[in-house]
């Protein structure tokens, strides 16, 4: 038995579908203490967007940690936080026209839902927020009352309440929206008026599944016409991981509140945002606190990632044709085994397999890892086989892992 096994909670996941030890990464490669390398698919569940120890922004990490800038500033005035917010409102909220004021809700994507949750309640006095089926929002009761998933609900050990499902789009057959309409329209309906509603654009966790452009603003018309926030959590599907920087600017909508995380901190290291209209910022000082919300080499990161990124159009432009890619690989697999019905899903470089079960979705997963592939499987059964590589993956990586998954089905579908 390893200290891993004796030491640390049953709780470890990932770990179990990866059972080496890991020491270095760079770029789309893990190494693990043997020195065998494996190629990246999974990119820290969104949060590698710019690769592993990219040496950009790992560069301007030890000039800012040489020169004895601030670590832990809490929520106090900093340089690295200052030119953070100058960057972002410079490269990311100007250009696209976004007024919105930014909150620092602590480290995790979670944070960021639950600061959500909180102010959407607070502005609207109203307690329920209406979520989607297959949703993930996150581990902390708030977020997890807004979740799908029974296994990850089941851990609350509470009432997970003031949280209302409704069908994401694709879920039912034909005019899954117009049951959600009809219900707020309804005044015998039952339904108590939702201060917000929270979804993604692409559920990740939830199995890949895309809702289409004209469901987005079908719903953004609706929170507007009932008087509900709209909530993105853009913590796994923004930073450009479908192309763009949000999720949503193909949709044309203007959310109420963003949730942002993962990648933003740049280099994988901690760092969430809760973005929200002017009118919207009601706290009070000290209100929604926190240790973390200024961890300053994460802003050093941040802001090196927006500069040399984000300021022009080439990152979004190679990960929507990486996106293809990867999409046109998925749909030659699933012609390619007949007997196993196989559906591509995603947006740029969230791409997902759905497999006929979470076992076969497995099975492949472990196939990949013993050719030195990192995937993952998502949806509410683990059916999906998840694609995300760093956006930065070069071209020939991309190639030699998609053939490594492609053999990979191979052996379990066919073997
Ligand atoms: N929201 C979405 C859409 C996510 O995908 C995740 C994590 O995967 C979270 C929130 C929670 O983020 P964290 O695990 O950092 O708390």
């Amino acid at each position: 038995m390893n200290v891993f096994q004796s030491v640390e909670s049953e709780v470890r996941s990932y770990c179990r579908g990866w059972p080496v030890v890991f020491d270095r990464a760079t770029g789309s490669w893990l190494y693990d203490e043997d020195g065998r390398g494996y190629l990246d698919f999974f990119a820290g569940a969104g949060a590698l967007n710019y690769g592993h120890n990219n040496p950009v922004l790992k560069r301007a990490l030890l000039d800012y940690l040489e020169r004895d800038g601030v670590t832990q500033g809490l929520d106090m005035h900093t340089v690295a936080k200052r030119a953070f917010l100058e960057t972002f409102a410079e490269v990311v909220l100007g250009p696209r026209d976004l007024d919105y004021k930014i909150m620092f809700p602590g480290p995790a994507g979670a944070n960021a839902v639950e600061a959500a949750l909180k102010l959407a309640r607070k502005v609207t006095g109203r307690q329920s927020v209406v979520h989607f089926t297959n949703a993930f929002h996150g581990m902390t009761l708030g977020a997890l009352a807004v979740t799908g998933n029974a296994l990850k609900r089941g851990g609350a050990g509470v009432p997970l309440v003031h949280a209302v499902p409704m069908p994401y789009d694709g879920y039912l057959d034909g005019e899954s929206f117009r049951w959600f309409e009809r219900l707020l329209e309804d005044a015998g309906s039952g339904l108590t008026r939702p201060a917000a509603v929270i979804v993604e654009t692409v559920q990740g966790e939830g199995g890949v599944n895309v809702a289409r452009d004209g469901w987005l603003r079908m719903l953004a018309d609706l929170c507007r016409r009932e008087g509900m926030l709209l909530i993105v959590d853009d913590v796994q599907m923004g930073c450009g991981r479908t192309g763009p920087f949000f999720s949503f600017e193909p949709a044309g909508i203007t959310p109420d509140i963003v949730c942002l995380s993962k990648a933003i901190g740049g280099y994988g290291l901690p760092l969430a945002l809760t973005m929200f209209r002017p009118a919207l910022d009601v706290w009070k000082p000290g209100e929604h606190d926190g240790t973390f919300r200024g961890v300053n080499p994460s802003f050093v990161a941040a802001t090196e990632a927006l500069r040399t990124y984000w300021r022009d159009d080439r990152l979004e432009k190679g990960t929507l044709a990486k996106g293809e890619q990867v999409g046109r690989a998925l749909t030659e697999l699933a012609t390619a085994f007949p007997g196993t019905p196989m559906v591509p899903r995603g947006r740029g470089l969230a791409r997902g397999l759905a497999l006929p079960s979470g076992e076969l979705a497995g099975q492949v997963c472990r196939a990949a890892f013993a050719r030195g592939l990192l995937v993952e499987t998502a949806g509410p059964a683990g059916e999906v086989v998840k694609i995300m590589p760093p956006l930065t993956i070069g071209e020939d990586e991309l190639v030699q892992g998609l053939a490594v998954l492609a053999e990979a089905v191979r052996v379990v579908c066919n073997p």
